[in-house]
């Protein structure tokens, strides 16, 4: 991927005085090895490419940093410049309602999207409408109207009177329907094909013309890769749109298409969605993208929703216990994680949020979620001093509790070892050891 490729090439920085042309050179190489292999459009490497070189040749050697950081800092700013810097917010109109209308191919994820960003809006004190303007597949306006009862969102959908199969005057409808009822924003969801094509394109511009969106969003799955560019750049032409919105965040892709899309059209990617719940949705964050793109984990994103999750109590328990200020680390705090990470959402999706864990994806993708009941059963079957100090479980003690718990004395081992193996890899990253200091990452 895109990241081990850099880490490897910052590797090889790493103890350096400063950069020579040579050391630039051979950054610059295999950033667009990584580049082209993370799906990025070879324009876009080329400029990205040249942009970076450039900056490593006129920058003055930061005394702050060494070779390797400079060059991921450079890296990084140059990626969070295309990715659109600030997040771009969206912009409301001064006479409501507010009207957002959602563009892709089929299957891109508007239909979830805007249930999404539905609810988000609601949770934000807004009153959204929904408007079921995709009467293309048979069962879109049932699915929009489903998501929509899920997020608690009205939806306007076709009934004789408002435009049965013209989605033009739904579209208008329901932006009269928000206006008459005082919804003051609008989401217009709008048929897409598999590939672009001239009569959706048409359409699409049709209802464009009929309700003057303030925001047009053009909705795009992240998986597609080099594809991404073509369409995106198809529907700017056609449709024309303010905003990208990357879904599908929660598989593999790394964000070639984000910055594939961002640099040739020049939108800002607007909102990002990782996951098929409602509330798997955010706004984009250009200098999070990058940390993931570098894979440093999307440590911010990470520790956002985990606060949602966490108490407060048990996020300051855990931080202090993270940098080593709440004592040891015991089996009950790795007992709670265990918990804590079941309700943060699916363990490889967590973990691929933390910095280095990319090379864990396949056995955390392999986890069976009642390990985390099996893990329950063995530590309460444990006293309290064994918890606390897991050193003293020896032998004797280790039989007595897989009889306690019901289960094999192997299972009680692997335990054992496992939480060996988090409490070391917690104090060395508590310690900072496996995290280069970042422009833009907390500590
Ligand atoms: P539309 O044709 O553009 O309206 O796309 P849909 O909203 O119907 O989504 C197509 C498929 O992608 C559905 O099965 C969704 O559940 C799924 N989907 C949408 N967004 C996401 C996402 O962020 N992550 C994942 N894993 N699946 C998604
Ligand atoms: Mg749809």
């Amino acid at each position: 991927t895109l990241s081990d490729r850099l880490a490897d090439t910052f590797k090889n920085l790493r103890g350096k005085g400063r950069l020579s042309e040579a050391d630039i050179d051979a950054t610059a190489r295999e950033i667009r090895i990584a580049l082209l292999e993370a799906d990025v459009a070879l324009p876009v490497v080329k400029v990205f490419v040249a942009a970076v070189k450039d900056r490593a040749r006129s920058e003055e050697v930061s005394a702050a940093l060494n070779p390797a950081q400079q060059v991921v800092k450079i890296v990084n700013d140059e990626l969070v410049t295309i990715l659109g810097g600030e997040t771009r917010r969206l912009r409301f109109a001064k006479n409501p309602p507010t009207v957002i209308m959602l563009a892709g191919l089929q299957g891109s994820g508007k239909t979830t999207l805007a249930a999404k960003l539905a609810l988000w809006l609601k949770e934000q004190g807004n009153s959204p409408l929904l408007v079921a303007a995709d009467l293309q597949r048979p069962n879109a306006v049932g699915q929009l109207q489903v998501n929509g009862e899920r997020a608690g969102v009205k939806v306007f959908a076709p009934e004789p009177g408002n435009g049965v199969g013209d989605p033009v005057a739904v579209a208008r409808a329901g932006v009269e329907e928000a206006r008459r009822t005082l919804h003051d924003v609008v989401i217009v969801d709008t048929a897409g094909r598999l590939g672009v094509d001239a009569e959706m394109m048409q359409q699409a511009a049709d209802i464009r013309d009929a309700v003057s969106p303030d925001e047009i969003l053009f909705v795009v799955d992240a998986m597609v890769g080099q594809d991404a560019v073509n369409t995106a750049q198809a529907f700017l032409d056609g449709v024309g749109y303010d905003g990208v919105v990357l879904t599908k965040l929660d598989g593999d892709a790394r964000g070639g298409a984000a910055l594939s899309i961002a640099s040739i059209t020049g939108r800002p990617v607007m909102f990002a969605s990782a996951g098929e719940k409602l509330t798997d949705f955010d706004l984009f964050h250009p200098d999070r993208m990058a940390s993931r793109i570098l894979d440093m984990g999307d440590m911010l994103t990470l520790i956002e929703q985990a606060k949602k999750t966490f108490d407060a109590d048990q996020a300051a328990k855990a931080a202090a216990k993270l940098t080593g200020q709440g004592g040891d680390f015991t089996l009950d705090d790795f007992l709670e994680q265990m918990q804590q990470i079941r309700k943060l959402g699916s363990l490889s999706k967590i973990m691929g949020m933390l910095p280095g864990m990319g090379q864990f994806r396949e056995q955390l993708e392999n986890f069976d979620e009642r390990e985390i009941d099996r893990i329950q059963a063995i530590i309460q079957s444990m006293t309290p001093g064994e918890r606390a100090n897991p050193k003293m479980i020896d032998g004797s003690r280790r039989a007595r509790i897989s009889k306690g718990s019901g289960t094999q004395v192997s299972d009680v081992n692997q335990l054992v070892d496992r939480f060996f193996e988090a409490r070391k890899m917690m104090m060395s990253m508590a310690k900072g050891g496996g995290i280069p200091g970042m422009p833009g990452m907390p500590g």
